[in-house]
């Protein structure tokens, strides 16, 4: 079954005077796996359920393909849903869940517990087919919404937040398999997360919503090094976002003059770590902490900001002497420094 792109052209949607969605704009490749990450409110179940056909654009065009699909009743979409919820039937087994989507479309019975079988083995879940759900952990009963998704096989796959109510570790396992299932079966998938880490680790490209709108769209490499807004950048991760004037060069010349993003964990407090060309920060250490994999300190600058610089606890030899008040400097290689255009620090 081939794969098709989709095409979100300006869609809006408000509810009463709210507006969810404004104007939002987005290509996904065929085969792409593409992440909506935003944090909560910011209009991302919006958008994948006015994609599902569950909730009306105001204005804009959806288009699965070169069909366009605006105005066409969910069941003829050709789309495949993972909720947060499982949404599964109490009352029926595993098979007859799975087998769900299929029983809709009237395929022949012996055809579709074969199919919801194959489905089930995907997500290796052969074995359970008689069981009834409500007898499932969590983590099972994902895998089965997902090989209820893909029984009938859909051209694009729509997943809100599936793993937001498993277990730290089940969900990292979880993150790997639903990636990898997108790459055997080579559907176009659009996946909503509020967790960072999570779309860095599964997504082709990453698009960051906020207040309804579409921040950046590119890969999880530039969205975290390259952010173009000062949201992405401290949505993202320890960012720092410095005014011009605090950050020199390391031969004393000025850096730039826009504002700059500096990522915690790209200082090094060896200025031979960093080089020539380089930048350097001076303040004094206001406090500093012990996190396991590294040592974070907080340094105010000379002109009162306060900046967080992060140290692999590998390179931290000399952390657990430095004591609050002392004078230091923080290094951190130009290629790490980051211009945020039209940012005000
Ligand atoms: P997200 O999934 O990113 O958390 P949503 O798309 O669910 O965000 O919601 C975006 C905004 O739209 C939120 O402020 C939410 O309260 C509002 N909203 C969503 N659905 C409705 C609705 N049916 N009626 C009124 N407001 C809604
Ligand atoms: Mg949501």
């Amino acid at each position: 079954m081939k794969s098709l792109p989709i095409t979100i052209d300006s869609v809006s949607r408000a509810y009463g005077s709210y507006v969810a969605l404004d104007d939002v704009s987005l290509d996904i490749q065929a085969g792409e796996f593409l992440t909506l990450l935003g944090p909560s409110g910011s209009g991302k179940t919006t958008l994948l359920m006015a994609l599902a056909g569950f909730v009306r654009p105001d204005s804009g065009k959806l288009l699965l393909g070169d069909r366009d699909i605006t105005r066409l009743a969910p069941n003829k979409r050709d789309i495949g849903i993972v909720f947060q919820n499982y949404a599964l039937f109490p009352y029926m087994n595993v098979l007859a869940n799975v087998a769900y989507p299929l029983a809709l479309r009237k395929t022949p019975r012996a055809e579709a517990r074969q199919r919801a079988l194959a489905a089930l083995a995907r997500v290796k879940l052969d074995g359970l087919a008689e069981r009834n759900v409500a007898a499932l952990s969590g983590g099972q009963r994902q895998r089965v919404a997902l090989a209820r998704a893909i029984v009938f096989e859909p051209r694009v796959m729509l997943m809100d937040e599936p793993l937001s109510a498993l277990d730290k570790n089940l969900r990292e396992t979880m993150q790997y398999e639903i990636r990898r299932l997108h790459d055997d079966l080579a559907i176009t998938t659009i996946y909503v997360t509020h967790d960072q880490r999570e779309a860095l680790i599964m997504s082709d490209r990453i698009a960051v919503m906020n207040s309804g709108r579409i921040q950046q769209i590119d890969t999880p490499q530039r969205i975290y090094d390259r952010p173009s807004t000062r949201f992405v950048a401290e949505f993202m991760g320890e960012a720092n976002i410095v005014a011009p004037g605090s950050v020199r060069r390391i031969d004393g010349a000025e850096a730039s003059r826009e504002t700059l993003m500096i990522r915690a964990e790209s200082f090094h407090l060896d200025a031979k770590l960093v080089g020539e060309d380089g930048v350097a920060l001076e303040g004094i250490l206001r406090a500093k902490a012990f996190r396991g994999e590294n040592w974070l300190l907080t340094l105010a600058l000379d002109g009162g900001q306060e900046v967080l610089v992060c140290i692999p606890a590998a390179l931290a030899s000399g952390c657990a002497k430095l004591a609050a008040g002392q004078r230091m400097t923080a290094y951190a290689p130009a290629a790490k420094v980051h211009a945020i255009p039209g940012a005000m620090a």
